[in-house]
C-alpha cells in the first residue's frame, strides 16, 4: 500500500506549477507529475516551453523567455517543498478515495488531485514547424501580433479562431494573407463581413502550406492550390497556425465529465470543480476561451484554494 498524499498536481505549465506553489505553501506537500521531457503534449512546463520572448506576463518588463519563466517558477514550487516527478501519468481511477495515478506500474495515492494537464495547437504537421516556432511562426495572435509591426504575415484555417486571430493582427502588420484549404470559411457570418471588409486582409482560397520558409526565422512560405496543384511561394516574415486545440483529456476520458465535442474538462463556475469531488482542474485543460499563461496561474491559485478547503471540510 503506497503513501497517502494529501494533494497530487498532474502537469507542469502554469497552471500546475501555481497551484503546486499555493499548495506547497499550504503545507500539503503537494506531488507534482511534470510529464516526460521528449514528449510534444506532455513535455515538463507546458506549451510556454516552445516560446521565446514572453512580453504580457506581468512582473517581467523587459520580457522573459518561456522556458526561463518555467524553470523559475519551477523553481519556486521546489523551494516550498513540492516533490516533482518527471515522467507521464499513464492511467488514473477517480471512483473512490483515496484517488489512485498511477506512472507505468508504479502507484500514488492522494485525497484530492488536481488536473493541468494543459492543450495543445493542432500544427500543420511539417518538420520546419519546430524549427520555426517561436522564430517567426506562432500559435497565438494575442502573445506575439506585437513583434510584427510593419510586416506582411500569413494566418492558417478557416474558423472563427483564423478569422479574429487575422483581424487583431491586422492591428500591427501592414498586411495579413488568410490561408484556408477551401474556398469557404467555417467562422461565423459576422466575423467573415469583418473580414471581408478590412483593407489589410487578403485571402489565398483552396490552398495548403507545404513548407516553411527559413534556417533560423520564416522568410516565406511554400503553397500548393487544393484544386489545380499548382505550386507558389508567398514572402512573409511571420505566420500564425489557428487551425484548432486539442485540450490533454484522452486520460480522463470516462472518468470526468468534459465536453462531448471538443474534450476539454468541465468545471463548475467560477471554481476548479470538476464532477467528481475532491479532483479540480486548471488551466488550459478546462480553458478553451482565454489560454494565456497568466490566466493559467491564475486558475492553478484557485485550483490550490478550492483543494485546501475541500480539504479541510472533508478531513
Ligand atoms: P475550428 O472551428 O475547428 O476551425 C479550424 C479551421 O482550421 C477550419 O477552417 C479547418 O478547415 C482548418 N484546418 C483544420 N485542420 C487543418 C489543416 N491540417 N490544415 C489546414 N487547415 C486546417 O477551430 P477554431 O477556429 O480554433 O475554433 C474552435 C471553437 O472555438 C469553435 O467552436 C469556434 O466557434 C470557437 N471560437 C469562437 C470564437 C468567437 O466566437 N469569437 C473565437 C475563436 C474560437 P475546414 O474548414 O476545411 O475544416
Amino acid at each position: 500500500m503506497s503513501e497517502v498524499r494529501d494533494v497530487i498536481i498532474i502537469g507542469s505549465g502554469p497552471a500546475g506549477l501555481t497551484a503546486a506553489i499555493y499548495a506547497a505553501r499550504a503545507n500539503l506537500s503537494p506531488l507534482l507529475i511534470e510529464g516526460e521531457p521528449s514528449s510534444t503534449s506532455d513535455q515538463p512546463g507546458g506549451q510556454l516551453m516552445l516560446t521565446t520572448d514572453v512580453e504580457n506576463f506581468p512582473g517581467f518588463p523587459e520580457g522573459v523567455m518561456g522556458p526561463e519563466l518555467m524553470q523559475n517558477m519551477r523553481a519556486q514550487a521546489s523551494r516550498f517543498g513540492t516533490e516533482i516527478l518527471t515522467d507521464k501519468v499513464t492511467r488514473v481511477d477517480f471512483t473512490e478515495r483515496p484517488f489512485k495515478v498511477w506512472v507505468r506500474d508504479t502507484e500514488y495515492q492522494a485525497q484530492v488531485v488536481i488536473v493541468s494537464t494543459g492543450a495543445q495547437s493542432l500544427m500543420l504537421g511539417l518538420d520546419a514547424e519546430r524549427r520555426l516556432l517561436g522564430h517567426g511562426l506562432s500559435t497565438c495572435a494575442t502573445c506575439d501580433g506585437f513583434f510584427f509591426r510593419g510586416h506582411e504575415i500569413a494566418v492558417v484555417g478557416g474558423g472563427d479562431s483564423a478569422i479574429e486571430e487575422a483581424a487583431f493582427l491586422t492591428k500591427f502588420a501592414d498586411k495579413v494573407t488568410i490561408i484556408h484549404r477551401r474556398d469557404e470559411l467555417r467562422a461565423s457570418k459576422i466575423l467573415q463581413d469583418r473580414a471581408f471588409a478590412n483593407p489589410k486582409i487578403e485571402f489565398l482560397w483552396n490552398s495548403r502550406v507545404t513548407d516553411i520558409i527559413g534556417d533560423d526565422k520564416v522568410t516565406g512560405i511554400n503553397l500548393v492550390n487544393t484544386v489545380d496543384g499548382t505550386e507558389s511561394t508567398l514572402d512573409i516574415t511571420g505566420l500564425f497556425v489557428a487551425i484548432g486545440h486539442k485540450p490533454n483529456t484522452d486520460l480522463f476520458r470516462g472518468k470526468l465529465a468534459m465536453n462531448p465535442d471538443t474534450g476539454y474538462l468541465i468545471t463548475q463556475p467560477e471554481s476548479s470543480y470538476t464532477d467528481v469531488a475532491g479532483v479540480f482542474a486548471c488551466g488550459d485543460v478546462q480553458d478553451d476561451v482565454y489560454r494565456q499563461a497568466i490566466t493559467a496561474a491564475g486558475s492553478g491559485c484557485v485550483a490550490a484554494i478550492d483543494a485546501e478547503r475541500w480539504l479541510e471540510a472533508n478531513e
